[in-house]
């Protein structure tokens, strides 16, 4: 038996393993199985070069809880270590390593967290720390070597009489969680779950029924917990995958989820590795984001599912898998955000998620635009916040106005061009954000030979304002019930009013006289259609962005005053022959004010005491 110590340097980051990395205990299992998926792989690669002549038989990892003594092992059957290896590999390599990775980013125990810091990461979990491992080579005897948490090491004589190695972790007094099925098995899901080769833990039992009707009999059929999938989705090629392949790899990377409205396999290996794929979810109106994260793979074996560095921030929305062993894992964030790697992925994922969008819409424009609600939601969000995405959209980005009918955004622009441009050149876009609540003002649009956009999405205010701005302001976004239908595209022509100067003045003074408080409207007289309402609440398009945008910094809609037109139609007939006919005065008020009141009934601006009051009157009305 021989004795030793790890290190000559002083040092002992074993207290700072444990210290600092309190908050990611778990990851020490993944860092150990894909130690031994490394060992694996590598016996895999020397026996198909020749160098090594054996059998390679089963090359399963198995995950042994062995809960009386206390102990978790890791067992793989790969390469193993001779002797000068485990001195060379555990008490120099692997210990300089972690002891230099410690030190750079013990302030950023969330590096640590997603990438570990390698077979020291054991000493988190445990307070001994035993390697028995044999060589593949015909020289290699079994040997064992352990530690208990201190730099000093033993070494001696191996009981393996197979080529691997087994890593036992004696778990120490707090960390028995590790010692329970139930969290194994779940770590196991998070980290393993692709991993290429078998990880066996422990057995299952199946229930399987035999033979036909009273003769039915149950049977409990006892077999290796198989933990992963060693060939997911995303190696393999698209061309001999189906759409149903696609939809249960989602289930499987996600169980019990809304079905992914289409998929994007992603598979690149020039100028970087990169495989994965990603699906746009179903997002109903809603940006929150979403629980199932991207996942981030090296080489099968999970890293993480925060890839904000990664994937530029539009594209959080989606889900799925990307994996790339070319992505720097043991560097720092801010370094991430500049590497050029990074960056080529990031524009990469970019491009071909437009494309993507774009080849879908051409190949089947009614089934993109079915699902343009969900899509929409991600298309504009991506458009507002990278300009490359931008830059393509104009092949897939969408519009829908009132009667359902979608086009894509430049085209409609183009087609409502001839009518809706004003005096100033530019083009006026309507839109309704409530189809129910704008309905009269939607049916007048029309009536005007104009045509209506729904904007209801969350973040259509946003897209709009960004629209115009992108549009050097050749095209503005003005809502439906901003204005009288006349005035919603301003042009130069002025209709004519059938009343006289001192007929007007006499029907504003009316309005002004009975109306009383007018909660901050302002009374105006325009010959508009006598087929449009005597009276009409509009809000003007300016003010209301204002108070939309200040009722997102946070303030109540009772704090501003609430902002609007009256109009009063002085084309139309109850206007002309009623309120100008000799009826008396008092009654011309009461006809004024209920006028008055249908137009704010109309904008939904009747609540209450005023709902009740405006109600009796039209009960006598009817008298
Ligand atoms: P890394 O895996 O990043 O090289 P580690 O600290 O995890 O760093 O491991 C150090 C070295 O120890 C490995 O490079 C490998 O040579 C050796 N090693 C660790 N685990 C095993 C194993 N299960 N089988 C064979 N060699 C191993």
């Amino acid at each position: 038996m021989e004795k030793g110590n790890i290190s000559v340097q002083a040092d002992n980051i074993f207290p700072i393993i444990k210290k600092f990395l309190y908050s990611d205990q778990e990851i020490f299992l993944r860092e150990l199985i894909s130690n031994a998926t490394d060992a694996t792989t590598k016996i895999q690669t020397l026996s198909s070069k020749g160098e090594f002549k054996g059998e390679l038989g089963d090359l399963t990892i198995d995950i042994i809880l062995d809960e009386k003594k206390k102990t978790l092992t890791i067992r793989d059957r790969g390469l193993g270590m001779t002797e000068a290896e485990v001195k060379k590999y555990l008490n120099e390599v692997a210990f300089s390593s972690a002891d230099s990775f410690l030190k750079k980013y013990k302030d950023d125990a969330n590096i640590i967290g997603h990438f570990g810091l390698g077979f020291y990461s054991a000493f988190m979990v445990a307070d001994k720390v035993e390697v028995d491992t044999k060589s593949y080579k015909k020289s290699g005897k079994a040997v064992k070597w352990s530690c208990k948490g201190d730099p000093k090491f033993q070494l001696g004589e191996g009981s393996r009489d197979f080529r691997g190695t087994d890593i036992i972790l004696h778990i120490s007094e707090d960390s028995t969680e590790f010692l329970q099925k139930a969290r194994i098995q779940s770590l196991l899901d998070k980290y393993s779950k692709f991993l290429p080769f078998p990880i066996r833990f422990g057995t299952k039992t199946r229930t399987e029924w035999e033979g036909e009707g009273e003769d039915r009999k149950s049977k409990e059929i006892v077999e290796d917990n198989i933990v992963n999938n060693t060939a997911p989705l995303w190696k393999k090629k698209p061309n001999k995958l189906k759409e149903d392949d696609y939809k249960e790899f989602y289930q499987e990377l996600y169980p019990h989820s809304q079905e992914p409205l289409f998929w994007i396999h992603l598979n690149i290996d020039f100028p970087f590795n990169l495989t994965g794929v990603l699906y746009f979810p179903k997002l109903n109106n809603s940006l929150e984001i979403q629980k199932n994260k991207i996942q981030l793979y090296s080489n099968q074996v999970y890293v993480t599912d925060d890839v904000k560095e990664i994937v530029p921030e539009f594209l959080l929305l989606l889900h799925g898998v990307i994996d790339s062993p070319d992505i720097p894992l043991n560097v720092s964030r801010s370094y991430l955000q500049s590497d050029s790697n990074v960056r080529k992925i990031t524009s990469y994922i970019t491009k071909k998620v437009a494309d993507k969008l774009k080849s879908l819409y051409k190949k089947d424009k009614e089934n993109f635009e079915s699902k343009w609600d969900d899509v929409g939601t991600f298309v504009k969000y991506g458009m507002l916040s990278d300009e490359k995405f931008y830059d393509k959209s104009n092949a897939f980005c969408l519009v829908k106005n009132t009667e359902n009918e979608f086009n894509l955004f430049d085209d409609y622009v183009e087609k409502v061009k001839a009518t809706q441009t004003d005096k100033n050149d530019r083009t006026v876009i309507l839109y309704s954000n409530d189809e129910k609540a704008q309905h009269s003002y939607i049916e007048s649009a029309k009536a005007y030979g104009y045509d209506v956009l729904m904007m209801n999405n969350v973040i259509d205010n946003h897209f709009m304002q960004h629209m115009e701005q992108k549009n050097a302001q050749k095209i503005t976004f003005v809502r439906v019930d901003s204005d009288t239908v006349d005035k919603l595209v301003q042009k130069d022509e002025e209709a004519a009013s059938v009343l006289s100067e001192k007929e007007e003045e006499k029907v504003k003074t009316l309005f002004t006289d009975s109306l009383g408080d007018l909660k901050g409207g302002t009374i105006e007289l325009r010959p508009l259609s006598p087929e449009d309402h005597p009276v009409m609440i509009t809000k003007p398009e300016f003010m209301r962005r204002m108070q939309e945008m200040q009722m997102m910094q946070g303030m109540k809609m009772g704090d501003m005053p609430e902002m609007h037109n009256i109009v009063v139609n002085s084309n139309h007939p109850l206007i002309t022959d009623k309120l100008l006919s000799k009826m008396s005065g008092d009654k011309k008020e009461r006809y004024a004010k209920y006028l008055y009141n249908l137009a704010r009934l109309n904008q939904n601006m009747l609540k209450g005491e005023e709902m009740s009051e405006f109600i009796k009157t039209s009960l006598e009305f009817m008298k």
